[in-house]
């Protein structure tokens, strides 16, 4: 399968809803390549790896993390080049290794999610690894004609969460972060998320990338988001 492609420069493998395996992107720039998220598994980073292979990329140079949720975050060990995290992000992957201690957690996570059973059905140990680089608030890469900036913002979905905007193509990387936060009962934190719109609606992007649905124009997740507001 080839992966998707959204602007000149920036292609997807799209989102898989049957193992809730989220999108995983790819920024080609003249020099160097960045993926956004390392994905659910080393499955998931080979499928991915392979998708590339056949759209005639080679693999990237850097892999961006949008948060710690193992969907996004559990392949990282299996990723060629450089991972990128926030702070928050590794002090969170730092308690997921430790509980994986405990050899039953994997068990506990399949037991908890049918999605995770499905992606690990073959597998009882997890291999979890902190960044490779680790930033406060921002970091700018500039892969050659093509600029990521990877930025913290404050989500209702999670802590640690981070965005990606390229500047030349108009479009923002939103990982999970307009949704609640399923860990805490699917709660939705109204103030955050007003927060979460006011910078969206600051960026000067077309699209806007959320990693478990097709990429939608800024205005339509506007509507969406101004929707939930009111509800
Ligand atoms: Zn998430």
């Amino acid at each position: 399968m080839r992966l998707k492609k959204l602007t000149d420069n920036i292609y997807y493998d799209p989102h898989q809803p049957e193992v809730d395996r989220p999108m995983l992107a790819y920024l080609k720039g003249s020099r160097m390549s960045l993926a956004i998220d390392a994905g659910y598994s080393d499955n998931h980073v080979n499928d991915f790896y392979e998708h590339l292979n056949q759209s005639g990329l080679k693999k990237p140079d850097f892999t961006a993390i949008t948060h710690w949720h193992y969907d996004h975050t559990f392949g990282m060990h299996q990723i060629q080049g450089a991972s990128i995290a926030c702070c928050r992000t590794n002090e969170f992957l730092r308690k997921e290794q430790q509980k994986a201690v405990d050899l039953q957690y994997i068990d506990k996570l399949k037991t908890a999610d049918p999605c995770f059973k499905r992606e690990y059905h073959n597998k009882q140990s997890l291999n979890i690894v902190l960044s490779d680089i680790e930033f406060r608030e921002e970091i700018i890469l500039n892969l050659g004609g093509l600029t990521a900036k990877i930025f913290q913002t404050v989500s209702p979905h999670s802590e640690d969460a981070v965005c990606i905007y390229v500047p030349e193509e108009k479009v923002l990387f939103l990982g999970d972060s307009t949704s609640e936060d399923f860990f805490n009962g699917g709660y939705m934190d109204h103030r955050k998320l007003k927060q979460l719109i006011m910078m969206i609606e600051d960026t000067n992007c077309e699209f806007c990338v959320l990693s478990h649905t097709e990429p939608l124009k800024k205005g339509e997740l506007l509507e969406y988001l101004y929707g939930i507001l009111q509800s």
